[in-house]
């Protein structure tokens, strides 16, 4: 099977398992040749995810209009370094981790007149190697209504991560508790979790964007 049909098969399973409400799928097309993404597009692919952002400006600059021929979600963590690069071709950053970077976005986005919607990364499994918020600072922070939205930074939703482990029952329960999250303390907002090996679990918990590379892709050169 090559990538078109990946993307369409992944695209029906998803329907199939959650029929009533809107699952958006982002390819992950980080270490990926550009032609592979032109397949995805040809396919109807919309939304790719870039963890790189340099790597998903080269790639992705020559391919048409951003927000009109695809959607460009930046996500891994969010660097001061690269804040500027996101203008003009990121749409989303779904590893916003701290107040600091979400205040430097704020303050870029605003400079240059761009529009983006950012995740808040919510760090679940405890895990040292994954990024983001404990769940203890989410209620406070989304207290604060009125700070969570700017004219060029609107808060989007919140992201996570499953277990590295993959173990299926924790996965479940990472999810779910995001899930809580939201309902508890933002309703409106989206939810962006499941990759390649937990998506089905994601969208069964309520995933509003899963982010899937290698199942549609192939293994990254
Ligand atoms: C690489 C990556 C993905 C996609 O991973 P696959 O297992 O290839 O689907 C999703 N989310 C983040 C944050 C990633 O870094």
């Amino acid at each position: 099977m090559g990538v078109s049909e990946r993307y369409q098969e992944i695209q029906r399973e998803i329907e199939s398992l959650r029929s009533a409400s809107r699952v958006s799928i982002i390819a992950v097309s980080k270490f990926q040749p550009q032609e592979k993404v032109v397949q995805a597009l040809r396919a109807g692919c919309l939304h790719f995810g870039e963890n790189r952002v340099q790597e998903g400006l080269e790639k992705f600059r020559d391919l048409g209009v951003p927000n009109r021929d695809f959607v460009l979600h930046h996500i891994g963590p969010v660097q001061s370094g690269t804040l500027r690069k996101y203008v003009g071709m990121y749409s989303y950053a779904h590893g916003v981790g701290s107040i600091a970077s979400w205040d430097e976005l704020k303050k870029r986005l605003e400079k240059d007149k761009w529009k983006m919607g950012i995740f808040l990364q919510v760090n679940l499994t405890g895990e040292d190697s994954k990024s983001g918020f404990a769940e203890q600072e989410i209620p406070r922070i989304l207290a604060k209504e009125s700070n969570l939205h700017t004219e060029f930074c609107r808060l989007e939703g919140l992201m996570t991560m499953g277990p590295s482990s993959g173990d299926p029952t924790e996965t479940r329960r990472v999810f779910h508790q995001l899930g809580r999250i939201r309902s508890d303390y933002f309703p409106a907002g989206k939810l962006s979790m499941g990759m390649s090996g937990d998506y089905r679990i994601a969208v069964s918990e309520g995933s509003d964007f899963v982010r899937i590379g290698s199942a549609i892709f192939g293994e990254r050169s």
